[in-house]
């Protein structure tokens, strides 16, 4: 069975879900995973936090807002006045439980209740449609399935315990339809994989069902050299292997959730990224092989805070990197890039939410400088021993820009740099211009 996931702008109108049904046509047993229709989580995380706020007022506007124009697409989406009536019956249900939040008590819980709407609005209406044109479909509600534990991490075997045996009731079904991003907690709440999640929903039930292929479709061809909404004469790479296309996910490449790949590397399940819009190109595929270019792609994630940490006596004792390690490591937040110096360690993170207790312990031991604002810049490529003029490109590009970190030999497909954010964009672009 191959696993086919299309995202927000894939099912955002009632032609894009139309071209859909006709894409995912044939023989072959599929597992189709839908994310919200374009725009619909961000309105919802913004109804959220005007009922957080205890503008109830607003919340109930932006509610209205949102469901203005489903009743269009409801009316676009199906032939028939009974599809109709059901797609019609869908939006509704929906928009009066939205409405049930208005006026009550709001928090974490709550929030994530309200961001799961988006996916099964989306899948409830594809799957009434897929009815409405004869095609063998069951939905597959993935919060039967999906769950994290309480580290965020989805629960592998669960995961693959109950979706089995969920397909399983269904020997009939050529279809199966599911909600991305979604997910139960330990709790039995509702709760969700982070944003962008659905393409990390199709890698886990990819690997969950050891699919033959895991597609992703999205709104351009494949994964390009550099950010395309940054940069404009980017291109899309035709093939990465697990590693390359790992780190540009992790790194940034938006194209990807972060945690997209794992799952799939570990049963080695091609994934093949592919436009909806342009269903004859050939997109990218991540598999074993790769491409023969030298560098093959440039990521920057921001949000980045980096801290140096220098030790109190003069050299760094051994030991004292275990001390800084324990630290990060009791605070659950994991360090992105190290660089270390006779005197210092400099590390970045990401999640900045224990940044605070974080400094307070290690300042018992050494002192700390911290600067906020820093982006990541990824290069990925074959940076061998054997290619020494390939770094000296990256440096010649960046000649005019300040480095405040430089990471190369932690894996041979990649270096990375830290800069400040008010300086990616004219970095990317000049490594596009220099190494490409
Ligand atoms: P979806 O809604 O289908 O999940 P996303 O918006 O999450 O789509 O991801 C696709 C977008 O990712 C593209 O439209 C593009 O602007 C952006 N993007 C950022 N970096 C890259 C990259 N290296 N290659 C391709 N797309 C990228
Ligand atoms: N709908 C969710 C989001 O917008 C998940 C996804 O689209 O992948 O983040
Ligand atoms: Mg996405």
């Amino acid at each position: 069975m191959k696993v086919l996931k299309f995202g927000g702008t894939s099912v955002g109108k009632p032609d894009r879900m139309h071209s859909i049904a006709r894409l995912i046509a044939g023989k072959d047993r599929k597992l189709v995973v839908l994310s919200a229709v374009s725009g619909t989580t961000n309105a919802l995380v913004a109804i959220a936090a005007a009922l957080t706020e205890g503008d109830h007022g607003k919340g109930s506007q932006l509610i209205e807002a949102l469901f203005a124009p489903y009743h269009e697409f409801v009316n676009l989406l199906y032939t028939t006045a009974e599809a109709k009536q059901k797609g019609e019956a869908i939006v509704n249900t929906h928009c009066d439980y939205i409405k049930s939040y208005v006026g009550k008590p709001f928090g974490e819980k709550e929030t994530k209740e309200l961001l799961a709407e988006g996916e099964l609005i989306s899948t409830a209406l594809f799957q009434e449609y897929l009815l409405e044109i004869n095609y063998q479909s069951v939905l597959l509600p993935a919060l039967e399935f999906m769950k994290i534990d309480d580290d965020n991490e989805p629960v592998h075997e669960y995961i693959e315990q109950m979706l089995t045996a969920e397909i399983a009731k269904y020997p009939e079904a050529q279809y199966f339809i599911t909600q991305g991003f979604i997910a139960k907690n330990t709790k039995g709440e509702i709760d969700n994989l982070k944003r962008g999640g659905s393409d990390y929903t199709a890698s886990l039930v990819g690997a969950a069902i050891r699919a033959e292929e895991i597609q992703i479709w999205t709104d351009i061809d494949g994964m390009h050299n550099n950010d395309p909404r940054i940069v404009k004469k980017t291109f899309p790479i035709a093939a990465l292997t697990f590693d390359e296309a790992a780190e540009l996910a992790y790194f940034g490449a938006k194209i990807l959730h972060p945690s997209t790949i794992l799952p799939a590397k570990k049963y080695r399940i091609p994934v093949r990224l592919l436009n909806t819009m342009q269903p004859e190109a050939k997109g990218t595929v991540i598999a074993d092989q790769t491409s023969d270019k030298d560098i093959k792609a440039i990521a920057a994630k921001d949000g980045i805070t980096a801290i140096k940490i220098k030790s109190s006596r003069m050299l760094l004792a051994y030991g004292f990197l275990r001390r800084v390690f324990e630290i990060f490591e009791k605070y659950k937040t994991p360090i992105d890039m190290i660089t270390t110096s006779e005197v210092a360690v400099s590390v970045t993170i990401d999640d900045a939410k224990n940044l605070t207790a974080i400094l307070e312990e290690l300042k018992s031991f050494c002192t700390v400088e911290v600067d906020a604002n820093q982006s990541i810049v990824c290069i990925v490529g074959d940076f061998l021993e054997d290619k020494p003029g390939l770094v000296n490109k990256i440096f010649e590009a960046l000649k005019n820009i300040p480095i405040r970190m430089i990471s190369y030999g932690g894996s041979k497909n990649n270096v990375s740099l830290l800069i400040h954010t008010q300086h990616k964009n004219e970095a990317l672009n000049a490594l596009n211009e220099g190494v490409f």
